[in-house]
């Protein structure tokens, strides 16, 4: 399996996820335009991608949905709870090309897809884990929270995308955020910090997972530096070495794409 983050962040998300048989996207969260320059940029043509996997409805996630679905006709995945929101924000996605999904396992060719549930202010937001081979690659941005159950998840994945979206001394002191909108952000359904992510790839450690990338860091609220700087501070404290540490761990950017990943 191959892993791209086309684009990581609140001004949209896009995820690329190729098998021997199948080209899928997480999320088409930039236009129809910016997601085929940037396809172009790793050398796939958007003509091939056989489905793109909604996680939620908002705009970060979904901006390019309907143009790039309708163009070349690929199939969209939706919760069944969120698709009439998807609907609703970016409506007219032929009947014919809409797939609904519930908790279940499902396939797309050789690819089987695990949607979880997380908490987020959305009609209903998922993660996936998607699995070919034995091999498997999690994906989980926008939660409010950690639960027992997506670690269980991310520690026998592995491959990993996990949000580290903001500082929160950093947010606390951003004088452009309103104080609702940071209680939003720090509440159980906005979204993960710095903090929360790295307690948890602290717990991963040991376990399966051999990447990590972390995604959907704040623009005004976070930086590369803070985010890895947390990791870093917390293997300090808790005595771990750096050969203990046997991860790779990369900050996804809005607006590059990654490093291709392989995972066999
Ligand atoms: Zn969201
Ligand atoms: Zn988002």
């Amino acid at each position: 399996m191959r892993i791209c983050i086309l684009a990581s962040g609140s001004k949209g998300n896009c995820t690329y996820i190729e098998s021997e048989n199948s080209k899928i996207l997480i999320d088409a969260g930039l236009s129809k335009k910016e997601i085929e320059n940037r396809l172009s940029l790793i050398k796939v043509s958007p003509a091939d991608i056989d489905a793109i996997l909604v996680t939620h409805e908002h705009s970060d996630h979904i901006k390019g949905l309907e143009r790039f679905s309708n163009f070349y006709k690929c199939k969209v995945y939706g919760h069944r709870d969120s698709f009439s929101m998807i609907e609703e924000k970016c409506s007219l996605i032929p009947l014919s090309q809409q797939v609904e999904f519930c908790s279940n396992d499902f396939n797309i060719k050789d690819l089987t897809i695990s949607p979880f549930d997380l908490d987020h202010d959305s009609s209903h937001c998922v993660g996936f884990s998607v699995m070919e081979n034995g091999k498997k690659f999690t994906i989980a941005t926008d939660l409010g929270h950690m639960t027992p159950e997506i670690e269980k998840r991310l520690k026998t994945s592995d491959f990993i995308v996990l949000e580290s979206n903001h500082d929160i001394q950093t947010l606390k002191n951003n004088p452009n955020y309103s104080y609702s909108l940071k209680q939003r952000i720090l509440s159980k359904y906005g979204h993960i910090s710095n903090d929360e992510c790295s307690n948890t790839i602290l717990n991963l450690i040991g376990h399966k997972t051999r990447g990590i990338m972390l995604a959907h860091l704040s623009e005004q609220n976070n930086s590369k530096e803070l985010a890895i700087n947390e990791i870093n501070k917390k293997l300090i404290k808790n005595n771990i070495k750096a050969e203990d540490f046997n991860m790779y761990v990369g900050v996804a950017t809005q607006n590059n794409v990654s490093n291709i990943f392989k995972i066999k």
